[in-house]
């Protein structure tokens, strides 16, 4: 979407600190980004803070994080509108004094029995308008009782309101369906409303991009603008996003919060290119693309109007195929700290790391998140293996026939000479047929042996890592696990 002639672009992520972040805060995060560095425009950080009874301690910093993680950086901000109230009250007195706004001194319990009303007349629910026309008397009496009044907009009792959102197109709010909202609690804090429409235009944002959710709001901003005489932003509600159930994404689908897929190990590349397929497209077959080509194509003709499915068997695929591509001294450091933290406890500290170093190009192939990697590869570190003797002898295979197997193995391997993974390989191989075994058992028995695993990184370059001296300890281990008087 070209931008309007002469008005840089200039966008804006305005999270409220009321949670910790989830994928649909971080999409739209994505999308304005995205949005910005494509027209070489600005993205701003504003936290709406405002509403200070839902505050959650530390969901600022958790966002902030986020971001960062993903590469979201900002360029202005973040701005806080906590630190901003003046600006709002004085708004809200401009449009006291024109005539868009009034003071209202209903109780909370007069607007109670209103709603109550209502719910009986099965009317919708809203503000009657009860001080609308209060004489200055009325108001001076209000007053003089001490009752601090709230800010209300007047809305326009008839006619329609009309935007024209870059996605949607162009939408209609009857106006008598949306009653005189609060601009201005009795705190003299801003209601969300208020403060938005003032940052979005002291901050010159050129372009809104926010969830679905907020369409309702939007007829409320563009009247609060035709009655500032100021000009609006343009418009873009983002789809939502769904389960694949179809139902709005909750927790139920799988974490939903961003820094539980930083804990799991997901790239952020692989998360950037995910999420932005969360409701863009390049075109109907396009999965992988770059952060680079992601900006280069980015535009708001290609995000769908329909909501888009979260599949998390497709963001595993792909942090896959991101974890394959990157380059094994990368790999190598992404995964070490998932190893520090995820090995048991008794396996030395710090890890060795040219050790580790051979171990991951044999997982690099298999992980799909950095978090698999301690359970893949924790045999290689033990001392100890512990696992279920269930798994021994093996399919197919009963005791004597393992022991008698496990007995040959262990005075061939004894001769194996360099303890690589060829002289293995070639040395198990004319092993296997000269046992008659199949390859399939035999190879099963070793690998069940060597790492107390039924599947594991190929078996020959694992008992080459593992080395000689480890791998002939773990054979002998399990021949007296076998042994009858065990
Ligand atoms: N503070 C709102 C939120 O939490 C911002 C909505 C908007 O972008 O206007 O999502």
């Amino acid at each position: 979407m070209p931008a309007i002639p002469n008005r840089p672009v200039r966008v804006r992520f305005a999270p409220s600190p009321t949670g910790y972040p989830h994928l649909g805060n971080i999409r739209t995060a994505l999308f304005n980004w995205l949005f910005a560095r494509h027209h070489r425009g600005k993205f701003i950080l504003r936290v709406e803070d405002t509403d200070v009874t839902r505050k959650v301690e530390g969901a600022i910093e958790t966002m902030m994080d986020s971001l960062l993680w993903l590469g979201l950086d900002w360029d202005e901000g973040p701005y806080f509108q906590s630190q901003r109230l003046s600006l709002y009250q004085e708004t809200a007195s401009r449009l006291i004094e024109t005539g868009h706004a009034y003071l209202c001194y209903c109780s909370l319990e007069r607007l109670e029995a209103v709603r109550q009303e209502q719910m009986k007349q099965k009317q919708p629910p809203g503000y009657d308008g009860h001080c609308r026309n209060l004489t200055q008397r009325e108001r001076a009496e209000m007053e003089a009782k001490g009752i601090k009044p709230v800010v209300r907009f007047k809305m326009p009792l008839e006619g329609e309101t009309t935007f024209h959102d870059l996605i949607r197109g162009q939408i209609t709010f009857r106006n008598e369906t949306m009653s005189d909202f609060i601009l201005l609690k009795s705190d003299g804090y801003p209601t969300y409303h208020l403060a938005n429409i003032v940052d979005d235009h002291l901050m010159d944002i050129s372009h809104v991009l926010r969830a679905d959710e907020w369409v309702s709001s939007t007829p409320r901003h563009i009247l609060l603008y035709q009655a500032l005489n100021w000009q609006p932003p343009q418009f873009a509600h983002l789809p939502m996003i769904l389960g694949t159930d179809k139902a709005k994404l909750s927790k139920r689908h799988g974490a939903t919060a961003i820094n539980e897929y930083q804990e799991e190990g997901y790239l952020p590349d692989a998360m950037v290119n995910f999420l932005t397929l969360l409701g863009w497209s390049l075109d109907d077959h396009t999965e992988l693309l770059s952060r680079d080509e992601l900006i280069q194509h980015f535009s708001l003709e290609r995000v769908s109007r329909t909501g888009a499915v979260f599949n998390k068997v497709k963001l595993e695929w792909m942090n896959g195929v991101y974890l394959r591509k990157l380059n094994p001294e990368e790999y190598v450091e992404r995964a070490t700290p998932f190893l520090e933290r995820g090995l048991p406890p008794s396996v030395r500290r710090p890890l060795d790391l040219t050790y580790v170093n051979r171990i991951m190009p044999l997982v690099q192939e298999r992980a799909k998140t950095l978090a698999e990697i301690p359970q893949l590869t924790d045999f290689f570190f033990m001392d100890e293996l512990s696992y279920d003797t269930e798994i021994l002898p093996g399919k197919g295979l009963d005791t004597t026939t393992a022991t008698r197997i496990l007995e040959v193995a262990l005075q061939e391997l004894e001769t194996v000479e360099p303890w690589d993974s060829q002289s293995l390989e070639s040395t198990l191989r004319q092993l296997s047929a000269g046992l008659s075994l199949s390859t399939g058992k035999f190879f099963g028995l070793l690998r069940t042996s060597v790492t107390g695993r039924t599947a594991t990184p190929p078996l020959f370059q694992t008992m080459a890592i593992l080395g000689k001296e480890t791998s002939l300890r773990r054979l002998r281990a399990v021949l007296q696990k076998l042994s009858p008087s065990q």
